[in-house]
This record gives C-alpha cells, sequence and structure tokens, in this order.
C-alpha cells in the first residue's frame, strides 16, 4: 500500500475484507468505488467514471453514488448478480479528529436482499446452502424474508439436483466448490444464471447454538454441512441477529413427485413455454390465494406433488368442505384478505428493520386469527378444524402491541410519536411537561400581544433558533426598546427572545428528546420481545398459508367447475377421467369451447394410448391434459372434468418437443433420446408416460424404428400408464401385437371447403396428417403449396397398412403421408386428398351457396356438445324442412 493517502489505506483494507462484492465506501454524501469495482459499476449503472489522485503517482479510478439514491442503485446492481459491501462512517465526522472509522455494515447480495419490493411479495427468494459428500448432497434453502429454511438431501446426480433446484429457483448459492460446480452447471443448462460462492469449510457445532430444537445428530452429514455452510455466509454478510432463522423444515426428497425441469416447463406449471411469464402458468390459474404467504405456499405446493396418498386426501377433503359452501368461503376469503404477510412481518421484527407501522399490521392481522379459526370450525371437516386448532392467534402479543403502539405511528422511530399515553409513566410525565411547557409559551404569546399592543406578534419555532417572537417590520416602531433581545433580522420582520422563553424552551427540549429516546427504546423493547416469539408467529403464518392455499383451490375450482377426483381403489392403477379438460389452454381459448375429451387408461382396456392425427388437431394438449388432471390431484385440488378416477402416480415423465429444445446447445433429437433414458431408467409400473412426437428429428425409418421399440419397451418391460403420439401413421399396426396398447385418433372433418379439426379423440388410427395443408393454412406461398402437392402425388403417398383401425369422422377418405420426411415406399392407395385440394385453394367459398351448402355451412359450425339432445332433435327437424 506504499504511498497511498491515509484515507485509500483504509479503503483498501476494508476492500481486502470483501474481495468478491463491489464495495460501497462513504464518503460525506456519496459512497464512492474505486478501482476495478469504479469500472465495474460505472458500465453496469451507467454513471460517469472519473478518477482521484490517491497519494500515488497515477489518478485511480473512481465513481460515486449520492447516498440517498444508493438503494436503487445497489437494487440495480444486486439484479445483475453483483454483490454489493455497504461500507459506513461509524463515527460523527464534525465529532472527529483525524480519520473517521468506518467499516463494512452489511453485505448485500442477490440471495439475502431483504427489501420487499426487490423481492416481490409472490414470490420467494431463495438462497440456497449446499454440500457434497459421499455421493451424497445436501441442500439447504433459506428465504431470509421470511425465515424459512428448507433442508433435504439426496443421491447425488444432475438431474436430482436439477429437480431440487427447480423447487427454489436460488438466486443465489453457497457451499464447497464441487457441490457449486454441480449447481452451476445445472443452472448454466437451464439458461439461467446464479451468484455462487464457495465455502469449503463451515463449523458444524454452530447448528445446534442456531438450531437448539434441532436433533442434528440424526441429520446425515451432507444436510449439516450444506446448512453449516449457509448459516455461515448469512453471519457474514449480514452482520446481524439471524433470530428469525429458528425453524428448520426438513423432509425427504422421496416425499414429493419429483419432476423435471422439462415437465415442468411442458406442462407450463409455474411458467410458460412460450415468454416464461407466471401469466397463463397453471399457478396463475389457481392462484387465488388471498395472502402473500398463501400465493408462496401455491407455488411450493405445485412444485412438490404428494406421494402421500393419505396427505392429499386430506387436502381435497378440506377443499370438498370449502368448496361446497360459497358464503363461508367468502367470508373464509375476506377475513384472509384482511390479514398480512405475517412470514415477512416477522422476518423484519427479528431482522430490526421493522417499524411501529408493522407492529400494528402484525396486530391487526393476529385479530383476525379467532374468526379465521371459527369459521374454519364452523365447516365441520376434520382437516379444517385440525388446521384451526393448529392456528395460535397470540393474543397476548396482539395485547402488548395494542397497549404500547398508539393508532398511527409514524414510519420514522426516533421522532416520536410511536407510544400511547398510559403505557409509561415517566414518558407520561415528560410529555406533560412539554404540553405545559407549550401552552405557557400560547399564554405568553397571547400576553405579550396585550402589553404591545402588536396584534400580529406571533411565537415561532425553527431548528437553528428555537423558540422566537417574531415583530413585522411596520411594528417595529411600536415595540418598546429594550424589551426583547433580538436574535435575527430577516427581509419585513425581527425575531428575538426573552430570557424567559428560552429557559422554556430548553425544558420543553429536553423533554421532548427524553421523549423521543423513551418512545424509541420502548419499542425496541417490545420488538425484541416479539422477535423472541418467533417460532409461534412462524407456526401460525405457516397454518394460515396451508388454509389460504386450500380455499384458492376451492375458489378456483367453484369458477372453473372442476370436480374432486378419486383414487382408483387399492392398488389398483386404472385411470379413467370423463370429459377432461386442459384447465390452461381451456382459460385461454378465446375463440370458442373446449372440447371435452375421455380417457380410459386400464389394465384391461389398454395402458398405453397411441395417438395419431394431424397437426394442430389438439393431440399434445389431450395428452397433458391428463398429466395435468393427474398432477392437480396430487397437490390436493379439484380437476378439470366431468368425472376422474385416477392412480396414485409415482412420476410424470414428459417427452414434448418443446421450442426451446436448443438451449443446452444439443440437437433436437439428442434431447429426446437422453429424456427418453431417464425415463426408461426410473419410470416404473406407477408412472405415467408422455410423449409427444415420438421418433421425430431423425430419419424416417430410423425414427419410426426407435418409436416402435420405445413403445415396446414402455409396454413389456415398464408396463406404466402412457399417453404417445407419434406422425408415422404405419405404427398403428402395433394394436395388433401389443395387448395393452390401443389406438386413438384426433377426428377430422373434411369437406371441399376444408379441414375442420373436431379437437375429439375417437378410437382407431388417422390416416392423414394433412401436413401441406396445414401449411397453407399457415399462408405459405401457393406456389410451394402446389408444388408439394404435385410432389407428393409423383412420389406416391404411402398408405396406411391395412390393419389400421376405424376411420374418422371424414367425408372423403384421404391418404396418409408424412409431414416432415420424405415419404417412403409404401402400396399407395391412390391420392384422394389430392383431387381434394388440387384445383383450388380448399378454403376458397363458392361464389354463390345454394341452399344446401349453406346448411351445411350451419352443421358445421354447430356446436353439438353444446346442445341437449332435445336442442338436436329441433334443429334436425328445421333442417329438414329447409331442403
Ligand atoms: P397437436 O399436438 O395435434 O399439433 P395441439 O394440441 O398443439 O395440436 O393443439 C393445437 C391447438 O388447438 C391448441 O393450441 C389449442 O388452442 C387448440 N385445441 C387443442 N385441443 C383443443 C380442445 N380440446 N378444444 C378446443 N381447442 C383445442
Amino acid at each position: 500500500m506504499a504511498g497511498y493517502t491515509p484515507m485509500m489505506e483504509q479503503y483498501l483494507s476494508v476492500k481486502a475484507t470483501a474481495p468478491d462484492a463491489l464495495l460501497f465506501f462513504r464518503l460525506g454524501d456519496f459512497y464512492e468505488m474505486f478501482f476495478e469495482d469504479a469500472i465495474t459499476a460505472s458500465r453496469e449503472l451507467e454513471i460517469t467514471l472519473t478518477g482521484r489522485g490517491a497519494g500515488v503517482e497515477e489518478r485511480i479510478p473512481m465513481c460515486g453514488v449520492p447516498h440517498h439514491a444508493a438503494e436503487g442503485y445497489i437494487a440495480r446492481l444486486i439484479d445483475k448478480g453483483y454483490k454489493v459491501a455497504v461500507c459506513e462512517q461509524m463515527e460523527d465526522p464534525a465529532a472527529t479528529k483525524g480519520m473517521v472509522r468506518r467499516e463494512i455494515v452489511r453485505i448485500v447480495t442477490p440471495g439475502t436482499v431483504m427489501d420487499a419490493k426487490m423481492v416481490g411479495d409472490g414470490s420467494n427468494n431463495f438462497i440456497v446452502g449446499a454440500a457434497l459428500l459421499n455421493g451424497r448432497f445436501g441442500l439447504a434453502a433459506c428465504d431470509l424474508t421470511t425465515g424459512e429454511l428448507y433442508v433435504t438431501s439426496f443421491v447425488a446426480s444432475p438431474e436430482a439436483i436439477n429437480n431440487a433446484l427447480n423447487v427454489y429457483r436460488p438466486s443465489e448459492a453457497v457451499g464447497d466448490e464441487a457441490a457449486v460446480n454441480a449447481i452451476h452447471t445445472e443452472v448454466r443448462q437451464a439458461a439461467r444464471s446464479i451468484t455462487a460462492t464457495v465455502r469449503d469449510a463451515a463449523d458444524i457445532t454452530k447448528l445446534s447454538e442456531q438450531f437448539p430444537d434441532e436433533p442434528w445428530n440424526s441429520h446425515e452429514p451432507a444436510r449439516q454441512r450444506a446448512v453449516a455452510r449457509l448459516l455461515a455466509y448469512l453471519e457474514e454478510t449480514q452482520k446481524r441477529s439471524l433470530a428469525h432463522l429458528r425453524a428448520v423444515k426438513a423432509y425427504d426428497s422421496e416425499s414429493y413427485m419429483s419432476l423435471d425441469a422439462f415437465t415442468r416447463r411442458n406442462l407450463e406449471l409455474t411458467e410458460t413455454v412460450r415468454d416464461r411469464s407466471r401469466k397463463g402458468s397453471l399457478l396463475s390459474l389457481l392462484d387465488r390465494t388471498r395472502t402473500a404467504m398463501g400465493a408462496r405456499l401455491l407455488k411450493r405446493w405445485i412444485d412438490q406433488p404428494l406421494l402421500n396418498r393419505t396427505e392429499a386426501e386430506r387436502r381435497l377433503d378440506a377443499v370438498e368442505a370449502l368448496h361446497g359452501d360459497w358464503i363461508k368461503r367468502k367470508e373464509m376469503r375476506d377475513e384472509l384478505g384482511e390479514v398480512y404477510d405475517l412470514e415477512r412481518l416477522a422476518g423484519r421484527i427479528a431482522y430490526g428493520t421493522a417499524n411501529a407501522r408493522d407492529l400494528n399490521a402484525l396486530k391487526n392481522s393476529l385479530r383476525r386469527i379467532p374468526s379465521v379459526q371459527s369459521l374454519c370450525d364452523s365447516f365441520g371437516s376434520a382437516p379444517l378444524s385440525e388446521l384451526s386448532s393448529r392456528m395460535d392467534a397470540c393474543e397476548d402479543i396482539a395485547d402488548d402491541i395494542e397497549r404500547a403502539i398508539s393508532d398511527e405511528p409514524p414510519v420514522t422511530l426516533r421522532e416520536g410519536g410511536i407510544i400511547r399515553p398510559g403505557y409509561d409513566p415517566k414518558l407520561d410525565e415528560l410529555r406533560e411537561a412539554s404540553q405545559n411547557g407549550k401552552q405557557w409559551i400560547a399564554e405568553l404569546e397571547r400576553r405579550e400581544r396585550e402589553a404591545t399592543g402588536i396584534k400580529s406578534l406571533k411565537i415561532g419555532f425553527n431548528k437553528v433558533f428555537g423558540y422566537y417572537l417574531e415583530v413585522t417590520r411596520s411594528n417595529l416602531a411600536s415595540l418598546p426598546e429594550g424589551r426583547y433581545e433580538r436574535k435575527q433580522t430577516l427581509a419585513n420582520a425581527e425575531r428575538f427572545v426573552t430570557p424567559e422563553l428560552k429557559e422554556k424552551e430548553a425544558l420543553i427540549l429536553e423533554a421532548e428528546d427524553r421523549m423521543f429516546d423513551i418512545e424509541y427504546e420502548r419499542f425496541i423493547a417490545l420488538r425484541d420481545g416479539i422477535a423472541a416469539q418467533m417460532a409461534r408467529l412462524q407456526r401460525l403464518a405457516e397454518s394460515v398459508a396451508a388454509l389460504d392455499v386450500l380455499q384458492a383451490f376451492a375458489e378456483a375450482s367453484a369458477e372453473r367447475r372442476y370436480v374432486r377426483p378419486s383414487w382408483t381403489d387399492g392398488d389398483g392403477f386404472d385411470l379413467t377421467i370423463e370429459e377432461g379438460r386442459h384447465p390452461v389452454v381451456e382459460s385461454v381459448n378465446e375463440n370458442g369451447v373446449f372440447i371435452a375429451n375421455d380417457s380410459s387408461l386400464t389394465s384391461d382396456g389398454g395402458s398405453i394410448l397411441l395417438i395419431t392425427g394431424p397437426n394442430m388437431a389438439g393431440k399434445s394438449t389431450y395428452m397433458r391434459q391428463v398429466a395435468v388432471i393427474c398432477l392437480m390431484a396430487q397437490i390436493g385440488c379439484f380437476v378439470p372434468a366431468r368425472r376422474a378416477t385416477l392412480p396414485f402416480v409415482d412420476r410424470i415423465f414428459t417427452r414434448i418437443g418443446a421450442a426451446d429444445d436448443l438451449v443446452g446447445g444439443q440437437s433436437t433429437f439428442m434431447v429426446e433420446m437422453k429424456d427418453i433414458q431417464v425415463m426408461t431408467e426410473q419410470a416404473t409400473k406407477k408412472s405415467l408416460i408422455i410423449i409427444d412426437e415420438l421418433g421425430r428429428g431423425t430419419s424416417t425409418d430410423e425414427g419410426m424404428a426407435i418409436a416402435q421399440s420405445v413403445i415396446e419397451y414402455v409396454h413389456d418391460h415398464i408396463g406404466c400408464k402412457a399417453l404417445v403420439s407419434t406422425h408415422f401413421h404405419e405404427l398403428a399396426h402395433l394394436e395388433n401385437s401389443l395387448t395393452g396398447l390401443k389406438n386413438g385418433c384426433m377426428a377430422v372433418r373434411e369437406s371441399a371447403d376444408g379441414v375442420t379439426f373436431l379437437r375429439k379423440l375417437v378410437p382407431g388410427a388417422a390416416d392423414s396428417s394433412y401436413g401441406i395443408y396445414c401449411a397453407q393454412l399457415a399462408g405459405l406461398p401457393e406456389t410451394i403449396v402446389s408444388r408439394a402437392y404435385s410432389l407428393l402425388n409423383e412420389h406416391g403417398a404411402f398408405g396406411a397398412n391395412g390393419s389400421m383401425g376405424v376411420p374418422m369422422v371424414k367425408e372423403a377418405a384421404a391418404t396418409a403421408y408424412n409431414t416432415e420426411q420424405a415419404p417412403a415406399a409404401a402400396p399407395a392407395k391412390g391420392i384422394v386428398q389430392l383431387s381434394l385440394f388440387a384445383e383450388a385453394a380448399p378454403v376458397a367459398k363458392p361464389a354463390k351457396p345454394s341452399a344446401s351448402d349453406k346448411l351445411l355451412d350451419k352443421l358445421r359450425k354447430l356446436d353439438v356438445m353444446r346442445m341437449t339432445p332435445m336442442q338436436a332433435l329441433e334443429w334436425l327437424n328445421d333442417a329438414r324442412n329447409q331442403l
């Protein structure tokens, strides 16, 4: 450090203690950054980079931000994944000789921001601690704003790590090098980023100090290390009490259904595939929660479907009760709407950032609990009553706050106005003294006006001069010389004081000073007292959150006509859904109704359904709907169907060609094969498998061969329920050789003026893909379309083999051909489809529709699914009369 100024030396020694953070170094009214930090910050924040002499020859880079605007800048840096160390002046510069002492008071990092605005109410912000030991991965996930700490461990594999990370979506990770590297790899694969810090050692004995109630010896070492590393890092960065981290929620990852990233994404559980937004996901659909903690818990429930049937049943029982009484449910929703975010309030109280208004919010929320409880009890439902009995309304805490805190306290803590009269005798005494003093002053003003005859004479107060008497210039002549002491001259007035006034002023100010101090002390004592009760508040928050999610399920189910699913009896694994719907597609289907479909995967009727049908026919929607229904049931929610009897699945595997398969730089086909590999390795009899477009992405022959062998493997070796779609219509013959497989296809109606997708699943195999027709609908130039048809004609289409099942609802049989690959040689059946489309664009309407055309048109538009049999009969009758 030779040659640097003393200030720079101080800077460098502070910086050495936080090398991986940008150091905000307080200098008077600014936070300054120097050297590399300055270069980085000026670039990221788009602020000017300047230089400063530092005692050495070259000027050093520097930039700065005003201290009052620092939070915004810090937030932006955190958002970009940086850590920021805030270094304050620890002494008053005016009262200090020489250099002011400076210290880092906190290190803000992406996983430890406490500012609710930055985190968002409905979401958690997790930081994870991780450790890899003897092939086991320990994971501790903490949200500092709520005080939640989850701990789990599992056999370390990229997939398991990925699954766990998907539950928490941490913004930061800390742990030993191997664990951090593994996390980095997974996060990068998902095209996300994470701020990671390596901590190779941490004191395990600290665990019992922080969490005395937790039986640490019963936790495996990988878990202990994960928590210890996290704890050490939090202590290091927060530099303050971690009192609200009290409860450890440990679980085995085997207790929840593991959902891989693809399945999560494909089913659009918490965000959409298209733009990764929450809107349009299952989460946003079901989010009828009234509290922020409920909203956060809902996401966890969706992320972790249950593998315990009894627990799922309990949730469903509660939802059913809430669903059954909409009046009480509304009352419940109203009550919950008045409950603030108890977890975050508790977090701020323990963290020492809560103000008096926060305490009042806590009090008001706690006051709601008894009526929430009695509402819960009134449903006569065991799980709801149990939830209610678990709620501790913490009346003592609410009473303490009530007694102490005034109704409308200010946000500041040092300027009084917080504590109610009657709470502290000393405070009341001082208040009275100050009140008396003020009265005396008011009296003085009246007296002096009378004595001098100056009506405009007034007594004022400012922070620099204290109390003064003010006389306007025009009245100065009437003021007897020497009556007051002159203090200050303004443009049109003079200000004076008297010894008496100064005496009273001293009394008042002293009283106020002491009052403020006492108020502050009493407030802090109260807050600390509540902080000591943290565990109770957290438990309460947990129950309220669970209740809120259950009522949200009930509310969404009522609004959207969902029904309670039942489980297949005993060990049975049959799946029967009547009139199932896809919840999300249904909710966004603006241009018309959603067509409900039945599903039946049973041991005697076929466990595998092979679906063929043209693009856009609704295959993928249909398959996803079955998966989403199973998943919704296992989080304890009702399902979009008329009736559903479901197997309790241990896992859902989905392989659905998503638009961004290429994220990891792998080919679509490679990704598909990897997914299938995981599936073949891990699926059991009790799993549900969804594969969309099996075998695409490689040559026709190979694709078809792989598709067939995968289907056979699932059929012969796994024996689970599976929905498979393929554009290889030839595979329909598998129905003959595999007893547990049946064909299905999405019905299509063909007519002279085009193709209508009926979105209805019918038995049998499709025999056309309508690929060129789709291309035409998509607006491809006519030249391309007609050339495609003529090529198809030249090559001759390979048709369905004789074993293909039932034909579709079609007016003319068309030939099957492959949409994406060059058609393979196969017996041609004649190109009927060409004659349909060849001469004119199929969408073109005849110039003048005849009566029967009109009728046909009406028939086509008829919404048969929504008609009663009587209406249908009437329609038929009318139609006949028109002919
Ligand atoms: P495929 O997988 O056969 O190409 P999709 O499942 O992607 O077809 O469905 C195509 C579109 O059709 C969807 O975007 C959806 O809007 C609509 N759709 C699918 N199924 C239905 C249905 N049952 N009712 C109404 N619209 C549907």
